[in-house]
């Protein structure tokens, strides 16, 4: 076999490197390079020889890029395998190429080992298309074989789905602890005795955190390419899922969910391996505590099964919540790598989809079985059969030190309260953080609560109701959340009355484009991907809240009634107008006040007053002064009434308070004002 790659990089030192790494294999006639430096050369050389394998294909080239490249290919229908070359972070690329079609992507600098299996693994399944291709050519397909056919070709497609899906995940995963990591690095080197004792554990946790989605990610890949060994000890297994169990308990604390451990004996001697078993249980806790709501209950049972109707004494291990659980249709599935059952942006909690199909690798790997039983809305129960066995060396695992589980547990932020930092009101704008993973929450608490006064939404319906309550000068939400995600609580917000001023950032671990046109079609007035930069988010706020000065200049110079309509505040226009109306139509009445124009309006006092003041810098009650009095001016100038039957008329019962007030507002008396 000869695999024929074609190298398509305009960096000519690759050129050099593939031929020094790969000089063994060129010289055993085990691979054919060919190189080409730009798109349009490397399809010249398609033109005269088309019988390539690989397309080694760099993203970024001057000229034509590795993704315009990649449509030309796609266009000639060539039967061969595109593998991309790419900088790590350049994840947004990377799902367009593997969308385009792309087989897989290795990134710079290349590591080549893993470039070798991955042109390996291209090259397998090239060699079967072909077969198939070949086969198809020569032979009618029977109907089977064409059902067969379909069910494979969609299998395939549904597995590129699952892994671009798996994708955005990932880069999910890694970017939400990352922004808390470095945004607190920078907190600590700016002001290390403020900031150690909060920023300490937040960094360890999240590393942690970062540290358990590598391993995992990595033991899938051995597990994959038969390189994971099985390390047997002899041990007391109840000892050990108990302390397991154990240390999830904070975790479930922290939700208020009761965590339970049973055991029908009190000890079971027998082989397992403590790493493996230890990722397994962690696995299926942190699932079963992420997909159990508050005050729900978790058990971890163990028994022997030992009846003749089995091949083998087992133990049987048995995971149980009272959680969301998995619709049946849902639930063949959850063992595959990457599926989620829920793949919204209002999933609870977040994750990868790998944890479930390393599960059972590993679970197979030590000789056993794992099954699920769930109802949607009622609780899952996953089991684990391992055989008894006693062949490996008998260890104390009371004494040896029991390895302890990858996750530490994600403690819930102290901040119980939804307020954060009670600032006096008056001084600080107040911020609505929408977010529901608490070590952001955490974080950004510690970077804002100097500047604003915090508010807390732990999803995005809290969100909503707190934002519709309180009437926050700013709201920063995340976009993935449990029951509404971030693009909903900026429709809904921003098509209420009561909150369509307020300016919406959003937060987001979905780096890619199309995630901020939609973001910023829901009506959010600014962007901002995970990790983000302090300066940057300070920068994005203040230019929020200039804005609003922009529009509070709109409505307090100048007539209200003579304002020319703009585009960028129509709905704030239309606002201010049904105020004024609502005054104009009760012009002559005196008792016309505040609470006649809550009812009038059909908001509360407060987010009345909250939003007038937003809009105007003024009071309700200075605001409905201020039109009675621009109405008196237009009077004046337009009529003969007599200054005094003039204040009667905009509702003034007293003529010095009417004088009074029309000179605060014009700067002049009304008597001036007519001489004029
Ligand atoms: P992840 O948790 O990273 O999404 P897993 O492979 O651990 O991936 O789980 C796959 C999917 O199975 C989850 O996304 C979830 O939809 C479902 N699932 C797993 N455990 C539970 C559980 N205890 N209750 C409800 N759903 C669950």
């Amino acid at each position: 076999m000869c695999i024929k790659v074609l190298v398509v990089d305009d960096e000519l030192d690759m050129q050099q490197l593939i031929r020094s790494q790969f000089r063994r294999k060129i010289k055993k006639k085990e691979y054919d390079f060919s190189f080409a430096s730009s798109g349009s050369g490397a399809l010249d050389i398609l033109e005269a020889r088309p019988e390539q394998d690989i397309i080694l294909l760099d993203i970024n080239m001057p000229g034509m890029s590795g993704l315009e490249l990649l449509e030309h290919i796609k266009e000639r229908q060539l039967v061969l395998k595109t593998i991309m070359v790419t900088a790590y972070e350049n994840m947004s690329n990377i799902r367009a190429a593997m969308n385009g079609g792309a087989f897989d992507f290795v990134t710079k600098p290349i590591d080549f080992t893993d470039l070798v299996i991955t042109i390996q693994k291209a090259y397998a399944e090239l060699s079967q298309l072909r077969e198939g291709k070949a086969a198809l050519i020569q032979l009618p397909l029977t109907e089977k074989e064409l059902a067969e056919t379909d069910q494979k070709a969609k299998h395939l497609a549904e597995l590129d789905q699952l892994k671009s899906r798996f994708f955005t995940n990932i880069s999910h995963e890694f970017r939400t602890p990352l922004t808390v990591i470095r945004g607190m690095t920078h907190q600590l080197l700016e002001n290390p005795l403020r900031w150690a004792h909060r920023g300490g554990p937040l960094i360890l946790r999240n590393t942690d955190n970062l540290l358990n989605l590598v391993n995992q990610i990595l033991e899938l890949r051995k597990l994959e390419s038969g390189n994971l060994q099985l390390d047997l000890v002899q041990g007391d297994l109840i000892f050990y899922t108990r302390y397991l169990t154990e240390s999830f308990h904070s975790m479930a604390a922290s939700k208020q969910i009761s965590l339970h451990f049973e055991s029908t004996t009190e000890q079971l001697m027998m082989d397992f391996d403590p790493e493996k078993l230890m990722r397994v249980i962690s696995n299926l806790l942190s699932n079963a505590i992420k997909f159990t709501p508050e005050e729900g209950r978790i058990k971890v049972s163990i028994s022997v099964q030992d009846s003749e109707a089995y091949p083998q004494p087992s133990a049987v291990l048995n995971v149980s919540d009272t959680g969301i659980g998995i619709p049946e249709e849902e639930l063949p599935k959850i063992f595959d790598r990457f599926y989620q059952a829920d793949s919204s942006d209002t999933r609870e909690g977040e994750g990868t989809g790998i944890g479930l199909a390393l599960s059972k690798e590993l679970v197979q790997l030590m000789g056993g079985s794992i099954q699920v039983h769930s109802t949607a809305g009622a609780g899952s129960n996953f089991q684990i059969l391992l055989p008894i066995t006693r062949t490996g060396s008998p260890i104390d695992i009371e004494q040896e030190k029991p390895l302890a589980p990858p996750v530490l547990p994600v403690a819930k932020s102290d901040v119980e309260e939804n307020i954060l930092a009670p600032a006096p009101p008056g001084e600080l704008p107040r911020l609505l953080i929408v977010e529901d993973n608490s070590d952001v929450v955490e974080y950004l608490s510690a970077v804002l609560e100097d500047k604003y006064a915090l508010l807390l939404a732990r999803d995005g319906q809290e969100g909503i109701e707190i934002a519709l309550d309180q009437i926050p000068d700013l709201i920063i939400t995340d976009v993935m959340m449990p029951r509404k995600d971030g693009y909903e609580v900026c429709e809904i917000l921003k098509s209420d009355e009561r909150s369509s001023h307020i300016p919406v950032v959003m937060l987001t671990a979905k780096a890619d484009h199309d995630s901020k046109i939609h973001g910023l079609r829901k009506g959010a007035d600014a962007y901002l991907p995970k990790p983000f930069d302090k300066e940057e988010l300070f920068v994005r706020l203040e230019q929020l809240l200039k804005l609003r000065q922009k529009i509070q200049a709109r409505y307090a110079h100048g007539q209200l009634s003579a304002l020319t309509p703009r585009d960028e505040f129509q709905q704030e226009d239309l606002f201010i107008q049904k105020i004024r109306q609502a005054v104009e139509e009760h012009l002559s009445d005196p008792e016309f006040h505040v609470p006649e124009l809550c009812r009038y309006i059909g908001m509360s006092r407060s987010s009345l007053h909250r939003k007038v003041s937003a809009l105007t810098g003024d009071s309700t009650t200075m605001l409905m002064r201020r039109i009675r009095v621009e109405k008196a001016y237009q009077l004046l100038k337009e009529t003969d009434y007599t200054i005094a039957e003039i204040g009667y008329m905009v509702g003034f019962g007293d003529p010095r308070y009417f004088n009074r007030t029309f000179g605060k507002v014009y700067g002049h008396s009304p008597g001036e004002v007519r001489k004029q």
